[in-house]
């Protein structure tokens, strides 16, 4: 069947329509069961119109049965439809779970969207609810007005008291979804403010305890938490207070129903068996709109966070299954690119022009927030908000699927962010771990002796964000994972930064060898050193171009500018003496 215009929205809806199968199947159960809710009203009828005054025991019997096995089918049907919601639920996550883990992880490179726990979070509400009792109020309640066609055929008055409880309890409903809506979602937004704060600071422990800023910080979390508190305690209130009103109006309706019944069998217009019959029933037909009102925090809860996931789906969709390219060389050129900030009135990077062959050295040199890091990212296609063209073998980076690309690719960021795991594990980028090229990319790395000075060598845990290395130690182990399965563009962030003598020269070997297997390298650094081993050098300062091209011609035409003093000359800071 063709998918409605609705369903196409967002992955969520249109996966969500990919259940309708299973959705036609609960309303068919629920049909069943609700169709049988109807026996234990005629059993009642029966018992007290037909056995008491005919008193056969035989009817009594046949009736009985009768009523059990209808009951046993309505129990049948009500645990059927529960178990296909149950499994429908665990398909969803699982048709959904990927997309949601992708987009989430979008959200989060691009630095705009939800944090990725809460949008599992969503999808395990709407799994939830959808599996939940409350989603069988929504079964059951069009049964009701059916509940109400017997009422009056029972007797007129009885139908217009059903109708009346109903329009009621429905107010109710309706006065509980205006006036929880907006507190129970702010709390819901405090509560993810107070755990986001406090899951960032937590990541910086040690800063917190060495200066003592632990009281200063568990003030400002608990000024969240108590907005949380106070706002969390005022859609309870509402929401107790609606089910206080609601169950009060569902007593009174029992009694009521039962007093009104009798007041007709003593007007002779009700049978006993009619008027007892009729209050089951009564209770029957306004069940779901009780339910309703029980579960409307649920409802609300999880319709919020279906527009999150909704909002963050239609955001980050699914990227193109990628045309298989044919593996890139490692020829970089970039035309006009300008690296945006949506918060930032100027780019980050200004008019880049690049052109770059494959086999070169680049040295990238500049002051502190000169760019270098931000044009290290636009050069590995991370970079959110990039204009113009960043091109690798003549193709837009970005066009690229990242899994596909991603193994061409080698990135040593900054903060080295190694992922808890061996060291092994990182180094093969939590792939298949392949020893062989593993041992290569360390040796290549000048890692492996030490790795094996470790009691359990290549298996050794680097425990969270690699805290049981020194900064050294994950440096190299970072530039080991970027050069990992031999990939043609590596860009290095200031990968010496934390680097003795030694390590300094590994990693200059390790560049010279790069550079003679054809590899593409990019070296962000401070360090006069490195201008060595490269052959061009890009010299950045406020996010533009001050100087580029082969390593000796710019620093002649560097230190030419350096002869007038007259001319403004450019930042020679980080160009060896
Ligand atoms: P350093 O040598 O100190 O590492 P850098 O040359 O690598 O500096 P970048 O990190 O690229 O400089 O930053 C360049 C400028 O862009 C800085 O002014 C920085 O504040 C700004 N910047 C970087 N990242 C962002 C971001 N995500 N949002 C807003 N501004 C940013």
């Amino acid at each position: 069947m063709k998918t409605p215009e609705f369903f196409k929205r967002s992955e969520l809806t249109a996966t969500l329509w990919l259940f309708r199968r299973e959705f036609l199947i609960v309303g068919a159960f629920s049909m069943i069961a609700n169709v049988l809710m109807l026996a234990p009203t005629l059993y009642m009828l029966q018992v007290y119109d037909r056995v008491l005054t005919s008193q056969s025991e035989l009817t009594l019997l046949v009736m009985s049965l009768l009523t059990l096995f209808l009951f046993a089918v309505m129990g049948f049907a009500e645990w059927m439809r529960s178990r296909v919601l149950v499994v429908a639920g665990v398909r969803l996550d699982e048709q959904l779970s990927t997309q949601v883990f992708n987009a989430s992880f979008e959200a989060h490179l691009s630095q705009s969207g939800n944090v990725p726990s809460r949008s599992f979070g969503d999808l395990i509400q709407i799994r939830q609810f959808l599996t939940g009792n409350g989603v069988f109020a929504f079964f059951d309640a069009p049964w009701t007005p059916i509940y109400m066609a017997v009422l009056f055929f029972l007797h007129p008055w009885l139908g217009v008291m059903g109708v009346v409880f109903a329009l009621i309890q429905a107010g109710l409903a309706w006065f509980g979804h205006r006036h929880t809506l907006a507190p129970s979602e702010a709390a819901t937004q405090a509560n993810a403010d107070a755990g986001s704060f406090l899951q960032g600071k937590l990541r910086n422990a040690e800063v917190l305890e060495s200066m003592g800023m632990i009281r200063n910080l568990q003030a400002r979390w608990a000024d969240r938490h108590q907005t949380y508190l106070a706002r969390g305690a005022v859609s309870q209130h509402l929401t107790h207070r609606i089910t206080a009103i609601s169950k009060f109006i569902r007593y009174t309706q029992q009694s009521l129903a039962l007093g009104a019944g009798a007041l007709l069998v003593i007007d002779g217009q009700l049978s006993p068996g009619g008027m007892i019959a009729a209050n089951v029933l009564m209770t029957r037909a306004l069940a779901p709109i009780d339910m309703i009102v029980g579960s409307w925090r649920q409802f609300i809860g999880m319709r919020a966070a279906f527009a999150r996931l909704e909002t963050l789906l239609l955001n980050y969709p699914p990227r193109d299954p990628a045309f298989k390219r044919v593996a890139p060389t490692g020829q970089l050129s970039l035309e006009q690119v300008c690296a945006i900030v949506p918060e930032r009135p100027t780019p980050i990077l200004q008019n880049i022009d690049l052109q770059v062959k494959a086999g070169t050295v680049t040295a990238v040199l500049g002051p502190s927030g000169s760019g270098k890091s931000t044009l290290a990212r636009v050069l590995v296609g991370i970079w959110p908000d990039v204009s113009g063209q960043v091109l690798l073998d003549g193709l837009p980076i970005n066009g690229w699927n990242r899994i596909e690309l991603g193994p061409h690719i080698g990135y040593l960021p900054q903060d080295v962010e190694l992922l808890e795991g061996t060291i092994a594990e990182n180094i093969a980028r939590f792939g298949k771990v392949d020893p062989a090229q593993v041992i290569a990319a360390a040796q290549s790395a000048g890692l492996h002796d030490m790795i094996l000075r470790f009691p359990k060598g290549y298996d050794t845990p680097i425990g969270e964000a690699g805290n049981l290395l020194s900064g050294g130690q994950r440096q190299r182990i970072g530039l080991a994972r970027a050069i990992y399965g031999n990939p043609v563009l590596i860009v290095l962030d200031e990968p010496n930064a934390n680097l003795d003598d030694a390590g300094e020269a590994a990693l200059f070997r390790t560049v010279q060898e790069l550079k003679a297997n054809g590899k593409t390298v990019f070296l962000i650094t401070h360090r006069p050193g490195a201008v060595a081993v490269a052959d061009r050098i890009l010299l950045l300062r406020d996010g533009q171009i001050q100087a580029e091209g082969p390593r000796d011609a710019v620093i002649a035409a560097v230190q030419a500018a350096r002869q007038p003093p007259a001319r403004p000359a450019p930042d020679l800071t980080a160009l060896p003496a």
